[in-house]
């Protein structure tokens, strides 16, 4: 029996494209740049809506992996439809012959497995840019993907490697959405099976020679962020990809960022963004009202550039150990071993006063330890995900304890950062 070294790196050394026939399974491949234009041909085989339980149609199908510089897309072309998913930075997008439609990033796993199933190489981009939604067991390596848990497994004995995706489906029972790789010196192959919510269907691909019949996708930029400043000097970006707001308060030369939200993707997107709109800071501080990823996990990058973090005093020890800690998987996050960490056990002041700062830990009834803040000027209370509004209403809907003892603080409006959907930008104080 064939033991394969499981790693990550493992989809990177798949059969298609790129592996020599005498490269053994865990070989990076040698060609490290593919072709901009790849081909693949096959059947699409499906079923659903024929005469009969179980009958099904076959159409002939060609698959093209086109690459640029900021993007990817895999186009399906079958007898009478066309589907284009095209990876854009972080975002992706898709067109099904109506234009381009954004995919909710909840929505893209399993897509971005089916399409990019072709070009294994972006596939384990995919996976390696969220490391922490995979775990390497004797079995294989686990992805925690939208759908549900799936296992990336070699099958002993013989050349493949297959993705299983096991479900539940309200008609066809227990199934598994699957896709496998085939190795093969003459020409590599996939297999994808999925069961969607009223059909099911198999596609089966082999490598070809042959040129794209039809131009390149033209997909839509990158998306930028939305942005407000909702008083002078206080801007709010909108998140979608972490579902949240982000605040920054500017006073001179000084910058204050609240809670930079679960990567350090988004991390880095929002140094960027903050010195867009703020160019002439050069002191900044970032807040982080507690210890859920959404208001930690992008904090190395403003760590990096040297930024000065204020925290709940109880765990600034744990802090300091996440930006310091070693990511071998993420290459281009390294670690950040110096850290400026203040631990707020008590009220202060940042950027001349434009933010005050309040610890109320245990009493935010949301985490143990807890930081409020005040954004002086527009008198409006920053409360993280303690609460929010949703759209139309006017109370707000709690995730903790409404805070109480605001000392000489008169908000006159609040801001949540979680969720975006539905809930108001800011909340104009009534009681
Ligand atoms: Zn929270």
């Amino acid at each position: 029996m064939r033991r394969i070294g499981w790693a990550p790196t493992l989809l990177l050394a798949t059969p298609l494209a790129h592996a020599s026939a005498s490269s053994s399974w865990i070989d990076l491949p040698e060609a490290a740049v593919p072709p901009d234009v790849e081909v693949f041909t096959g059947s699409f085989v499906h079923e659903g809506h024929g005469p009969t339980p179980g009958a099904t149609t076959t159409d002939a199908v060609t698959v093209e992996v086109w690459r640029g510089e900021t993007s990817a897309c895999v186009v399906w072309r079958v007898t009478s439809w066309t589907d284009t998913l095209c990876r854009v930075g972080d975002d992706l997008f898709r067109d099904e012959g109506r234009g381009w439609q954004p995919v909710a990033p909840t929505a893209g796993d399993w897509l971005t497995a089916q399409f990019f199933a072709v070009a294994p190489d972006i596939l384990a981009g995919h996976l390696l840019a969220d490391p922490a939604r995979l775990h390497a067991t004797s079995e294989g390596l686990l992805w925690a993907m939208g759908e549900g848990m799936a296992t990336v497994a070699g099958q002993p004995g013989d050349d493949t490697l297959t993705l299983t995706l096991p479900r539940a489906h309200p008609v066809f029972g227990d199934v598994s959405d699957e896709i496998t790789w085939t190795r093969s010196a003459s020409a590599p192959s996939v297999e994808i099976v999925r069961a969607e919510a009223n059909t099911r269907w198999r596609l089966q691909l082999v490598a070809a020679d042959g040129r794209p019949s039809g131009a390149p996708p033209s997909p839509p930029p990158p998306s930028t962020w939305a942005h407000q400043e909702v008083s002078p000097g206080v801007h709010v970006f909108d998140l979608p990809e972490a579902d949240s707001r982000t605040v920054l308060v500017v006073q001179g030369d000084e910058g204050v960022l609240f809670d930079p939200p679960l990567s350090s993707d988004i991390g880095a997107r929002l140094v960027q963004a903050a010195k867009a709109q703020a160019p002439q800071v050069r002191t900044w501080s970032v807040v982080v009202s507690h210890h859920h990823p959404h208001y930690t996990g992008g904090l190395r990058p403003w760590a990096r550039m040297g930024a000065t973090i204020h925290a709940p005093a109880a765990i600034r020890d744990w802090l300091l150990e996440l930006l310091a800690s070693d990511r071998p998987l993420s290459p281009d996050d390294p670690p950040v071993p110096n850290a400026r960490v203040v631990g707020v056990s008590r009220p202060m002041k940042l950027a001349g006063g434009a933010v005050a700062l309040r610890p109320i830990d245990a009493t935010s009834g949301h985490t143990e330890a807890f930081v409020l803040s005040y954004l002086t000027a527009s008198r409006t209370l920053y409360i993280a995900d303690l609460g929010w509004w949703k759209e139309g209403t006017t109370a707000p809907r709690l995730r903790g304890n409404w805070p109480e003892d605001l000392g000489r603080w008169k908000p006159t409006h609040a801001i949540s950062a979680f969720p975006l959907e539905n809930a108001k930008v800011r909340w104009d104080w009534t009681m």
